[in-house]
């Protein structure tokens, strides 16, 4: 077996180990760009910080308040983006956090929005600040 049944939802094995350890967690000080986005329908609320040196994006840390799928997307996310310049970043899809991910059951895709919605718009109050 190499699902794991939460809230009557199946988690692939990746998305439960990013669930349980996630990655970039935590706040980070003195970031240059902060965005919060959240998802209505289950609740979730993500904020991603960023911090740049030279359009590379040398710091990231989120803090979620979700479910499983939110949570481990948003690690997934951060650890796609570190040390990416800001145009590279820029370019994660959704499709790209989930595909790393392996499968999110479908009714968690909304979740899976989050986390990219949420470092685009982070790069987007970052480049506001410094234009
Ligand atoms: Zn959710």
């Amino acid at each position: 077996m190499d699902a794991v049944v939460m809230g009557n939802v199946d988690y692939n094995k990746n998305v439960m180990e990013h669930f349980r350890n996630p990655r970039n967690m935590g706040e980070l000080e003195d970031a240059d760009a902060e965005a919060t986005v959240g998802n209505p329908s289950c609740g979730d609320v993500m904020k991603i910080m960023i911090k740049v040196k030279d359009d590379v994006i040398v710091d990231i840390k989120f803090q979620t308040m979700g479910c499983a799928a939110a949570i481990a997307t948003s690690s997934m996310a951060t650890e796609l983006a570190k040390s990416k310049t800001l145009e590279e970043a820029e370019k994660i899809s959704n499709k790209d956090v989930s595909l790393a991910l392996g499968e999110l059951p479908p009714i968690k895709e909304h979740c899976s929005n989050l986390a990219a919605d949420a470092l685009r718009k982070a790069i987007e109050v970052y480049r506001k600040k410094t234009a």
